[in-house]
């Protein structure tokens, strides 16, 4: 084959707790990440040339070396020297859906299907951990991205331990195109606001970790209890994001009074979820939403919980 098409799900997180920092700069993290139905299009197709190209239809995200696909590409074969002289290079499209800089993983995701296509297009049998560990190097969401489902992720959110999730549960996100939180930003905001709660050491955290395991939302996931599940949500970021941006703070507060079974913003934001009990109640909800915020400015899609990171498209 001389080109694969993939789609590469967006993530949301239901659980992100921040408990520390560690000696790599990075945090301490434990989060349930869930993969969602919203999805890109990435194709990789063989090119006669020795060399990576990308081309994406959204204005924002850059078709050059800066993107985290072609990043992705350049890390494959930098580890495979010599198998773009054999195979030919190759020209990346990415046909955006996930919206930008929002929390969902778009980037990341992208990243982790250009390493799926890749492993398929230049006959690399990579097994499926192997190529997390590649995506690792990528960004501590690439991991998740590849594999996808739900899983508890600690670390810096590149260890995983995958958990049977909620089938096909609906939901709404929504998102002002105009906002956009630098995930930097967000770091730097809470270590700066909150950083006096971490818990000091790596011991701290593995019992944090074990209370989590066990605890409410872990079992919500486990038992398959939407309600619980909507009742369990929690993110960090809020409490450093959230009064910074009134407008993603007043839509959050509009979609969580609006009903569904629980509302949050998802990673380090601005994008903001509902869990929806059926396809008509996050139907309803996108109509309500739409009718109390009529801003053309806002973006609302449905969605529901995916099984898979990347897959075949087809
Ligand atoms: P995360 O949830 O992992 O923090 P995000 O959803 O907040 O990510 P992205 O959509 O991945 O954010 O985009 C963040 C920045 O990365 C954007 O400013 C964008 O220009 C840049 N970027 C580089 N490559 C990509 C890509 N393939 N898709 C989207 N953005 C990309």
């Amino acid at each position: 084959m001389r080109l694969y098409s993939l789609l590469a799900a967006a993530k949301i997180n239901l659980y992100l707790e921040i408990v520390g920092s560690r000696p790599d700069g990075f945090h301490e993290l434990i989060m349930v990440m869930q993969s969602v139905s919203l999805c890109d299009r990435i194709t990789v197709r063989s090119i006669g040339v020795d060399e990576i190209r990308v081309r994406c239809n959204h204005p924002l995200v850059p078709a050059d070396e800066t993107n985290l696909a072609y990043k992705a590409a350049a890390l494959v074969s930098q580890r495979f020297p010599g198998v773009m002289a054999k195979l030919g290079g190759v020209e990346i499209t990415i046909e955006k859906q996930i919206p930008v800089g929002a929390g969902l993983a778009g980037g990341s995701s992208n990243a982790a299907a250009v390493l799926v296509g890749l492993d398929l297009l230049w006959h690399l049998g990579l097994a499926q951990g192997k190529l997390q560990e590649l995506g690792a190097e990528l960004g501590s969401d690439v991991p998740f991205c590849v594999a996808g489902g739900t899983a508890i992720a600690t670390g810096r959110g590149e260890q995983l331990d995958p958990i049977p999730g909620i089938d096909r549960l609906h939901l709404v996100i929504a998102k002002y195109e105009s906002e956009f939180v630098s995930t930097p930003w967000a770091y730097q905001t809470y270590r700066a606001e909150y950083g006096d709660t971490y818990l000091p050491d790596a011991q701290g955290w593995q019992e944090r970790q074990a209370q989590v395991r066990s605890g409410e939302m872990v079992k919500a996931v486990a038992q398959r209890n939407a309600i619980a599940l909507g009742q369990q949500l929690h993110n960090d970021f809020e409490k450093a994001v959230l009064p910074a941006h009134p407008k993603t703070a007043h839509l959050r507060d509009t979609m969580a009074n609006l009903g569904g079974l629980g509302t949050l913003m998802s990673g380090s934001g601005p994008s903001v979820f509902t869990l929806a009990e059926s396809e008509a109640e996050a139907e309803s909800l996108v109509a309500t939403l739409k009718l109390a915020l009529p801003d053309p400015d806002l973006g609302v899609w449905t969605a529901q919980f995916a099984p898979t990171g990347v897959r075949l498209d087809g």
